[in-house]
């Protein structure tokens, strides 16, 4: 596929240019984090970050949507869903990790047995451009470790490379060439192609946090009642904040909102570290403590997700290490894991 040089000052200037024809979702500056949202017209896109603290996922899959809504009539009720409806959208600059997290999400919600349309009609009207990770990154960034890369087009459809005063602009996806117009006129030469990959071993080398992530599944596979999972989970909180941040995360409730006539059936994130996610009607909850949702939660990650989808559900983005209010670190729980 094609590839391009832009100069790095224009990069804002493209992003707000295709604002004016498209939902373009950005990373904006908001005291002190960075987060994924819908430009505005007068909106700056900020893209000297590492990486946002909420993951673009909601994107294809919001916090709350609507999924149909309702009318009670005389005549009986009549229901309009909501289904397959997105505007043309550009998620621009993210990071590859949280672009892997989008391939991963597609295993799930847009499988041979099960199509959810309203991810799916969200995912084919969006361009992803990524943004390559080739400055220092975080202690907590573990991505190799996962099956990605800080230069990597896994999940984009146009992947921006920084090589110094230019960026390398490559065209992933036919999606992405659609979008060409937008890039200028001027073609890569050999010598920025060398410039990148040179880059790119660097910024490989520069990931130095590593987990046995591919080692520990016929592990877990042995020791669903390992006493080991007493050990993890005493400080826990049950705040949900490692589930609502990780790009991966897809647990969602359903629940119905009636007011007079009319109503709408809305679905929103959940988290399986909340006691009430697996609390049943009649009171009796399966996983009775944080001990049982923590297990969950890393079974899920590192062996039930490599079962049902041969992938690990985890990229590497560091936000759980990072936000978790009390240090519970995912990276020491595989660690141990891969000891037992
Ligand atoms: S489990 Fe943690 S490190 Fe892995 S993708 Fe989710 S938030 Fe990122
Ligand atoms: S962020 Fe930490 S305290 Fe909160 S639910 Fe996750 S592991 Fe528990």
């Amino acid at each position: 596929m094609e590839k391009r040089l832009i100069k790095k000052d224009a990069l804002a200037g493209i992003a707000k240019k295709m604002a004016g024809d498209f939902l373009v979702w950005a990373p904006v500056k908001k005291e002190d984090n960075i987060l994924f949202e819908p430009l505005q017209k007068d909106g700056e896109p900020y893209f000297a970050y590492l990486n946002s603290k909420n993951a673009p996922k909601n994107v294809f899959f919001p916090h709350t949507e609507a999924m149909m809504k309702f009318t009670r009539t005389e005549k009986g009720m009549v229901f309009s869903s909501e289904e397959n409806k997105a505007d043309q959208s550009v998620l621009f600059g993210v990071r590859p990790c949280d672009a892997h997290s989008f391939v991963l999400l597609d295993k799930l919600f847009d499988q041979e047995k099960y199509k959810d349309g309203y991810y799916i009609a969200k995912r084919q009207n969006t361009t992803v451009i990524s943004l390559a990770c080739v400055q220092p990154p975080y202690a907590t960034c573990f991505c190799t470790s996962v099956d990605g890369e800080p230069v990597s087009s896994e999940g984009a459809d146009i992947l921006l490379v920084d090589i110094g005063s230019d960026y390398l602009v490559e065209f992933i996806t036919p999606k992405g060439e659609n979008l060409a117009k937008y890039f200028g006129e001027t073609k890569a030469d050999a010598a920025a192609e060398t410039k990148k990959n040179e880059i790119a071993a660097k910024a490989k080398e520069a990931i130095t946090s590593k987990i046995p992530a591919h080692e520990v599944k016929p592990i877990l596979d042995k020791n669903f009642d390992n006493p080991f999972w007493n050990t993890i989970h005493g400080k826990c909180l049950a705040c949900g904040t490692c589930t609502y941040l990780c790009p991966t995360c897809h647990c969602f409730d359903i629940s119905d909102e009636v007011k007079g006539s009319d109503g709408v059936r809305i679905r929103s994130w959940d988290s399986c570290m909340f006691p009430m996610f697996t609390k049943e009607t009649s009171g009796h909850n399966p996983r009775v403590s944080q001990k049982e949702r923590w297990r969950q939660r890393t079974m899920h990650k590192f062996k039930y997700y490599v079962d049902n989808f041969s992938a690990i559900a985890c990229v590497g983005c560091g936000r759980c290490v990072m936000y978790c209010p009390v240090n519970i670190d995912i990276r020491k729980v595989v660690e141990d894991i891969s000891k037992l």
